[in-house]
């Protein structure tokens, strides 16, 4: 097994589901922690880290009273969403000894700093956790093309998709007894495959920057710093 990491840093995408655990929605106290001690485990390897973290938790909690509403309006509030769970997490790291910090792609100046790149990058090269929230701070986007957008921004050399199924099948794997895991495929391929893997905006600017894809599951214990190492775990999409 190698002894160092394989990447030097890299982008980490948190769906608010991962922080859900069991629960219908919100976020677990358990789960959060489990998550700050993952993350910790990557520190530790001296890998520069930045997380997306998504809202679908908390918004999935508000959205039956949303419904009907004027989606530009939803979004937005899907964006604060993040905010919360940003916050949350952060929270969670420094109980674990880790200094992280939120930026928001919205202006909220009492609550959290703005995104500024050159300072999330000073961040990142202290070895401080950079946890992006509000997504892209646009309405009809998601925080998966977020992820791949301040990935590309801030020079990461991976973009990591933490999901509940470890990888890519060629078949769903909950209904499909025959479906294999991919362990590389290739852009082009997941595409003619008509593979989701993320959505098409974020999957179309990871293609054109170059900026490969790695979706692993996030629930699996030790699966974030296995991956980091270089493991054959979950599916790395690459150009
Ligand atoms: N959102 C948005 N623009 C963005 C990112 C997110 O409008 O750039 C909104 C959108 O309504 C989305 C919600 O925020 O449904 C939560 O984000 P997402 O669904 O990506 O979170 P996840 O499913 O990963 O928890």
């Amino acid at each position: 097994a190698p002894t160092s990491p394989a990447y030097k840093r890299i982008l980490l995408k948190l769906s608010g589901e991962a922080l859900m655990g069991d629960d219908a929605y919100g976020i677990n106290r358990g789960t959060i922690m489990r998550m700050a001690d993952e993350i910790l485990d990557v520190v530790r390897l001296e890998v520069e880290l930045a997380i997306v973290i998504g809202g679908g938790n908390i918004f999935r909690g508000i959205a039956p009273g949303a419904q009907g509403m004027d989606r530009a309006t939803a979004d937005y509030m899907g964006m604060m969403a993040t905010i919360m769970n940003a916050l949350a997490l952060q929270d969670a790291l420094k109980h674990r000894g880790l200094d992280a910090r939120v930026q928001s792609a919205l202006n909220i100046e009492q609550v959290v700093e703005p995104y500024i790149r050159p300072k999330a990058l000073r961040y990142l090269e202290e070895g401080k956790v950079v946890i992006f929230a509000a997504g892209t701070g646009n309405p009809f986007f998601t925080t998966d093309t977020a992820a791949a957008l301040r990935g590309a921004e801030v020079g990461a050399e991976l973009v990591l998709k933490a999901t509940r199924v470890d990888g890519v099948y060629s078949a769903d794997p909950n209904k499909d007894p025959n479906a294999t895991r991919y362990s590389r495929i290739s852009f082009d391929e997941a595409i003619n495959r008509r593979l989701e893997i993320m959505d098409a905006t974020a999957f179309a600017l990871c293609r054109d920057q170059k900026l490969p894809i790695k979706v692993f599951s996030i629930n699996k214990p030790g699966a974030l710093a296995r991956v980091i190492m270089g493991a054959d775990e979950g599916t790395l999409v690459h150009v």
